[in-house]
């Protein structure tokens, strides 16, 4: 049988794809090529963000149109939206055959072979252990690895915690056993949590996993993401700083720069606390670059509120931001607070952020000019002989006549720029 497997919202959620589809593999079935017909279509879901959610809506009514003309395809929900909102989706969508949880990933083949129709959800009270298997990755030189699931935080606005469950780290033996399972291709890992700094495993603490990690596998380039702002310790930092193969770059969600909001977020720190995190960072890594996420209108934000978000990206000198309108996640305790912010005024605020943001990215590529950088080269570019790859900081740097060095960490000299873009030649070595 031949499926086709789509994949919506964060890096988690790609991470889970590559398992669904190396178990399915394993199982028997195939992937279809472009233009195939599948038998099966898998949706991986994601309920974290509102235009995540209204594309998978967008995406289920048109194939409930697939359903009419081809009826005996099989239609399968995993992920967020399937935890979320259960046995509701058959009634909205009656052409589902199977809705299955966050953590029952590893069970998506074993449960359509069995022909299991109807929901398949479990609470997430247990540390579900991830087959450590060979995965089929669709990269061939970046794999996500993740090292923990769920999170304990409730930040106010955010359905993670219902949804994915309470924070659980996987075993160390199981995290290595992956890692040395990699195709030989791959130049770069991203240890992936929704909090990685409270990963905890037999007093194994993020630190030292990192530190352990990024030893190992010299030959590795090393990234981790989330880092949340108060679990990031110094310790942390230090392992940063003392590895070369760990990249100078840190994702670190701001969210709001206001005391008060952060306080109604619940995100357990304020703007000088956050702004020491930076300091300490800068101090122990100079060239650090730092990225984050900012949310537009959130409940009771003030415009006085708003501009301090506003104008901590040049404070910090932020190389990208992800910026998101506010909106309300059912369930979560800021979807009930009474002063929500007008539709109008959310997006107003959001197009204003995105224009700052623009601004400050630009400003920081250009400062990149001049400088040597080590890049990942991955693949051709739109234009011409050249081809493009990632620094450290993930900033996207197109450079000639590199061709035969596809699949390298190379470095470059950086030339020239061009709104996010940068332009760069080889050093020879
Ligand atoms: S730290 Fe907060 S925003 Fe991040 S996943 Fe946990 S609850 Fe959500």
């Amino acid at each position: 049988m031949k499926f086709l497997l789509e994949t919506y919202g964060c890096q988690m959620n790609r991470a889970d794809a590559d398992r669904i589809r190396t178990d399915l593999s394993n199982s028997g079935f195939t992937e279809i090529e472009k233009n195939e017909i599948p038998d099966i279509i898998i949706l991986l879901s994601c309920s974290v963000r509102q235009h995540a959610v209204e594309r998978l809506h967008g995406r289920l009514w048109s194939l409930a149109n697939i359903k009419r003309i081809k009826p005996e395809l099989k239609f399968v929900l995993v992920g967020c939206l399937a935890q979320e909102k259960k046995s509701d989706l058959f009634d909205k969508y009656p052409f589902l055959n199977l809705v299955i949880g966050t953590d029952q990933i590893n069970l998506v083949a074993d449960l359509i072979i069995r022909n299991y129709n109807g929901l398949y959800t479990v609470q997430h009270n247990e540390n579900i252990p991830l087959n450590s298997f060979k995965l089929t990755r669709s990269d061939p030189f970046k794999a996500d690895i993740p090292i923990m699931r769920g999170c304990n935080n409730f930040c106010t606005y955010c359905i993670v915690p219902y949804v994915r469950g309470r924070e659980r780290s996987r075993c160390k033996e199981e995290i290595i056993k992956e890692i040395d399972n990699l195709p030989e291709t791959t130049k770069e890992i991203l240890l992936l949590g929704q909090n990685v700094n409270s990963y905890i495993f037999d007093n194994l603490s993020f630190s030292e996993l990192l530190d352990l990690i990024s030893k190992k596998y010299n030959n590795l380039r090393i990234r981790f993401l989330t880092s949340h702002p108060k679990d990031l310790d110094l310790k942390t930092i230090e392992v940063m700083a003392s590895n070369d193969n760990i990249c100078k770059h840190i994702h670190l969600p701001i969210q709001s720069a206001s005391d008060r909001i952060l306080e109604l977020m619940n995100r357990k720190y304020t703007f000088s606390e956050f702004d020491k995190k930076v300091e300490q960072l800068k101090k122990f890594i100079p060239s650090i670059s730092l990225s984050t996420d900012i949310i537009a209108g959130f409940p009771s934000e003030t415009e006085e509120d708003f501009l301090k978000s506003l104008n901590s990206i040049s404070h910090f000198g932020f190389c990208s931001a992800f910026t998101y309108k506010y909106s309300p996640r059912n369930g979560t305790k800021a979807s009930e607070f009474i002063n929500q912010i007008p539709e109008e005024i959310r997006k107003e605020r959001l197009k204003r952020l995105i224009q700052e943001v623009e601004k400050e990215v630009i400003l920081q590529t250009q400062k990149q000019i001049g400088k040597k950088s080590k890049v990942l080269l991955e693949g051709k570019s739109h234009y011409g002989n050249t081809c493009m790859g990632r620094d450290e900081a993930n900033r996207v740097i197109h450079i000639k006549n590199v061709e035969n060095l596809i699949g390298e960490v190379i470095e470059v000299k950086i030339t020239s720029s061009s709104g996010w873009n940068l332009y760069g030649d080889l050093i020879p070595e």
